[in-house]
């Protein structure tokens, strides 16, 4: 098959990750068959040096036009780099919400995944951990919170202020949606997450995810608190599969559960529209303190490359090699310097994308 991939290999260590990616996808088309072409697209930083601005028109368009965009990451020092000393709006991270905002992504996938062999990094006691943990969040992204109604008043010298969560059910039923095919591609269980022992809007949530389950027979539906699921997150993390959930809930329990991994160069992210189009980064920043000295770990890229094959390319398989081979990769101790302790074998970001590539097979 053919795949039209935009490619965004942004600022930082963008380009040197997005390489190593490339590299593993092309291996995976030479081995099941498939052909990926790439256009290139400028965004944040490096399209403000071209074009004055951290996305074009003409940049979404293109990117709209693409089977899926894979994303390095953008931004610079924002205490040194000039583009910060730009209006907001025109700042590399503008390109970002932007694009996010126009390719219409509503839906947020983050996989938070405990290697074995990446044990020791876990912040939790080896009796929690037990044999590692394997849960994705899935984070409604446009509405909620972040997006409603929000203003400051004074009154009588007394300053107010208020922000309003709002949620319709075609909002709800869409991510849920989402929420139930990937966990029917996973371990079959979804865990909604509300406070619809407080909230309105929560108890809308509640009654719309039921409705949706109803579609899905072969799949578990449990219902939590998001304060209880922060606790649980670090209680007992291998009970979830694919954790539902609003805006805010979503992003205060996704990093919480990227931080009991451990380490920010291994993870990857989604997101996702109606169709099946989708935007895949890695969940970390540019990084410039280490741009351009081949000592980014490239594996979050690549593995957003793999959620890219399953869930915009429908390639179960193929995704499945490339997890395989980073994991196979990390049995044999290869490590690049974010992951490294003793007796395990050094390597740089080129090093590490060739030996993922070379573990690639049907
Ligand atoms: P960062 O994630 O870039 O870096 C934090 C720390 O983690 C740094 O020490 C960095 O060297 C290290 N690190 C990050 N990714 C790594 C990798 N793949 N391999 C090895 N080490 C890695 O966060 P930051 O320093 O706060 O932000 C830098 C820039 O990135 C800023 O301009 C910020 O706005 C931008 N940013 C972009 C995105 C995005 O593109 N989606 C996300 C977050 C931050």
């Amino acid at each position: 098959m053919e795949f039209h991939v935009a490619v965004i290999a942004g600022d930082g260590i963008g380009p040197e990750i997005i390489r190593e990616a490339r590299k593993v996808l092309d291996k995976v088309g030479s081995t099941f068959g498939h052909t990926f072409h790439y256009e290139d697209l400028l965004m944040g930083g490096a399209s403000i040096d071209v074009n004055g601005v951290p996305l074009t028109d003409e940049t979404i368009e293109r990117a709209k036009a693409a089977d899926a965009v894979l994303m390095g990451s953008i931004g610079g020092n924002t205490s040194t780099s000039p583009w910060y000393q730009l209006p907001p709006n025109l700042r590399p991270e503008a390109g970002l919400l932007k694009i996010r905002k126009e390719l219409k992504l509503f839906a947020n996938v983050r996989p938070a995944y405990l290697y074995e062999e990446l044990k020791a990094a876990c912040p939790l006691r080896d009796e929690i951990i037990g044999d590692g943990f394997d849960l994705v969040i899935m984070r409604e992204l446009t509405g909620g919170l972040y997006f409603g109604e929000r203003g400051t008043t004074e009154e009588n010298g007394v300053l107010t202020a208020k922000d309003t969560l709002t949620y319709n059910e075609n909002e709800i039923r869409r991510i849920a949606v989402r929420a139930f095919d990937i966990a029917g591609k996973r371990r079959k269980k979804v865990t909604s997450v509300d406070k619809a022992n407080v909230l309105d809007s929560s108890r809308l949530w509640r009654k719309v995810v039921e409705e949706v389950a109803k579609d899905y027979p072969d799949i578990t539906l449990e219902h939590m608190l998001v304060d209880n699921c922060a606790m649980q997150l670090v209680r007992d993390p291998k009970q979830f599969d694919v954790i539902l959930t609003e805006n805010m809930f979503g992003d205060i329990l996704s990093d919480e559960a990227s931080m009991v991994t451990g380490s920010i160069g291994m993870l990857s992210s989604a997101s996702l529209n109606e169709t099946k189009f989708g935007l895949y980064e890695p969940s970390h920043g540019s990084a410039p303190d280490i741009a351009g000295q081949d000592l980014a770990n490239p594996i979050a890229t690549i593995l957003s490359a793999a959620m890219m094959l399953r869930y915009s390319f429908d390639l179960d398989q193929e995704a499945d090699s490339v997890e395989a081979a980073v994991k196979q990769v990390l049995a044999e101790g290869y490590r690049t310097g974010d992951i490294y302790s003793n007796g395990c074998i050094k390597v740089g970001t080129t090093q590490m994308g060739d030996e993922i590539a070379k573990r690639i097979q049907k």
